[in-house]
């Protein structure tokens, strides 16, 4: 493998592009070194996705699981951290550019990460996204919780109101994807109607919202296997849940959605206004951009195909890891992503110092877990499969261990503490700006706004 051109009299420079695990992992293993990292994020934040469904069914707050990543990093002092959406990368010229409030900054780079991680899919129609939030950021969270919440809120009217089938349509909740997301979201609504919110209204049980969890696979948690399925989906359905399967969801308007029998082709609607999208995903369009540049393929998802040692052809020196890449049949999972940084950190190192690279990166699969309902989980870790509590202790653990900061994982145990022993939920708050600001958003730029002048209107 070559080593690397570093700029004349200069520190070797390394841009690493994402600040969720992926990013943040190859910034921090490159903590001691002596580069200059420029870290380049569209958020502010460091997201940790796994526990998004928490905000969004109001266990947690979104500080907890997303902190500043100019905090994160604060004391590394060869870090300068950017906001900025990357919009081009110049694999010939290695620049890097990226854009906030339409101005663009340009970064020079020796070495490149990129670690833009995946967008939720609608399988080609977006037009879902609007009556079905996905789960992928904080404003998704934040959404949801909006949606939920309003939803009991709205039921309470119509029952004053007498309107027994619009509360009805109000507490009927649908999930869309059964993989580990949508069994935990499934779970959470469940459990929000069920101990949560059951005392609080006077014209509606919150008990007898309906949760219905819909996937086109024939199982529950298919990457888990046939009876790590069966038990998610049995604790499921002893909470009243639900469950779906074998059918496609062929179209999704405001008041339900319409789902279609792989196999008999029945047709059947729910009636449902709140509606939460955890199926499919489309890696970062940063991922074509490169493989058209250096001539790596992509797959359906839009991921990049890395060489073994998680490079581009004939560029050693950018190094693509997470969510974005296919190597190996690789999971998009958050382990993949740290071990990929930490890998691809060792190579940088290496490199600056005109040592030979490492020919091949190895994954090493620590197990998977997902919880079901409080106390309830499914973990599969080596040849190992169970569930139930041991399971949800285990994912507690794990969990606790990945938040970064102290502060929150203190914070984060006391809300578990409020939720999992208690029946209350500490961030029940919502607001409208969390429900209608993403509309809102997308109508003003379908009216053609400008990212400028609305940045100009803000600071007016
Ligand atoms: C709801 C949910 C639950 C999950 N649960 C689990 C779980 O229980 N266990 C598990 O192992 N995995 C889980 N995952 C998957 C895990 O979170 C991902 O595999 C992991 O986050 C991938 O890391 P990454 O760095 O590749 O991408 P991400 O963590 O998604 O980070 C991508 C980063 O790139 C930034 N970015 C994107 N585009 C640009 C751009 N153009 N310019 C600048 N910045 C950009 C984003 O803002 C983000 O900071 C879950 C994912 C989701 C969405």
């Amino acid at each position: 493998m070559s080593s690397a051109p570093t700029q004349a009299g200069g520190r070797h420079r390394v841009v690493v592009v994402g600040t969720g695990f992926g990013g943040l992992f190859a910034t921090r293993a490159l903590r001691r070194a002596d580069v200059d990292i420029t870290l380049v994020g569209k958020t502010t934040a460091h997201l940790f996705q796994p526990l998004l469904y928490q905000v969004a069914t109001g266990i947690l707050s979104e500080g907890e699981i997303a902190p500043a990543v100019r905090e994160v990093v604060a004391k590394q002092r060869n870090v300068t951290t950017i906001l900025g959406d990357v919009t081009h990368i110049d694999v010939e010229a290695r620049t890097v550019s990226s854009e906030h409030l339409g101005r663009t900054l340009v970064t020079p780079y020796d070495d490149l990460v990129v670690a833009a991680g995946a967008g939720q899919s609608y399988f080609g129609n977006d037009h879902f996204s609007q009556f079905a939030p996905g789960m992928k950021s904080i404003d998704d969270a934040l959404e949801l919780r909006g949606r939920i919440l309003g939803c009991f809120e709205l039921a309470e009217l119509a029952m004053l109101r007498g309107d027994k089938h619009e509360a009805s349509r109000l507490l009927s909740f649908v999930v869309v994807g059964a993989g580990p997301t949508g069994v935990e979201m499934a779970g959470q609504i469940a459990e929000l109607s069920l101990r949560t919110l059951r005392r609080d209204f006077r014209h509606i049980d919150p008990s007898t919202a309906h949760v219905t969890l819909v996937d086109g696979a024939k199982q529950v948690l298919p990457a888990f296997g046939d009876r790590l399925g069966e038990i998610a989906q049995r604790r499921l359905e002893k909470m009243g849940v639900e469950v779906i399967l074998g059918s496609m969801v062929t179209d999704v308007d405001a008041t339900g959605i319409e789902l279609k029998d792989v196999d008999s082709g029945y047709v059947r609607r729910v009636e449902s206004v709140c509606k939460v999208w955890a199926a499919g995903v489309q890696a970062s369009p940063l991922g074509k951009q490169l493989a058209d540049q250096t001539g790596a393929d992509t797959d359906r998802s839009g991921r990049i195909a890395v060489l073994p040692d998680l490079t581009l052809p004939g560029h050693p020196e950018i190094h693509v890891v997470g969510d974005m890449i296919s190597l190996d049949k690789l999971p998009g999972v958050a382990q993949v992503a740290i071990q990929g940084a930490r890998f691809s950190a060792k190579q940088i190192l290496r490199r600056a110092a005109g040592q030979p690279t490492e020919e091949r990166f190895h994954y090493f699969d620590k197990g998977s877990m997902a919880t079901v309902s409080r106390f309830s989980a499914v973990a599969s870790v080596g040849r190992l499969r169970f569930g139930g509590f041991v399971a949800w202790l285990l994912w507690l653990g794990v969990h606790i261990v990945y938040i970064i900061g102290f502060k929150n994982r203190v914070t984060t145990l006391l809300h578990w503490a409020v939720s999992f022993v208690g029946r209350g939920r500490a961030e029940r708050t919502i607001t409208e700006q969390q429900v209608f600001g993403r509309q809102a958003i997308q109508q003003l730029e379908s009216m053609g706004q400008d990212p400028e002048r609305l940045g100009d209107s803000r600071r007016a």
